[in-house]
């Protein structure tokens, strides 16, 4: 109950609608693929990065990418992040 009341409130301090836009903070983004699932308006992109780490034997991550004229301002990108890498920003 306490958790619920805590994300309608973060949820109600969201900005949204036509004048927000969404963005991603690369660094915090691990190419989870969840809010590509979730946006309705194909706003979203997945491209290749360099990965940070040189202790792990991997190449490349994965990181998102915002295409600003698709995207609607829905914020349910933001909602299913599970490392709080994207922020609605002033369009
Ligand atoms: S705010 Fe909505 S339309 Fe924009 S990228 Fe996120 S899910 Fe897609
Ligand atoms: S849901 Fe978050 S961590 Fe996952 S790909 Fe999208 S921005 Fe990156």
């Amino acid at each position: 109950m306490l958790l619920d009341a805590r994300k309608s409130e973060d949820q109600a301090k969201l900005k949204g609608g036509e004048d927000a836009v969404a963005w991603v903070k690369a660094d915090q983004c691990i190419g989870c693929d969840q809010c590509t699932l979730v946006c309705d308006d194909n706003a979203i992109e997945l491209y290749d990065a360099p990965l940070a780490s040189p202790i792990l034997n991997i190449e490349v991550n994965r990181k998102a990418e915002i295409l600003r004229d698709s995207c609607t301002g829905c914020q349910l990108c933001v909602l299913a992040c599970p490392t709080d890498a994207i922020l609605m920003i002033d369009r």
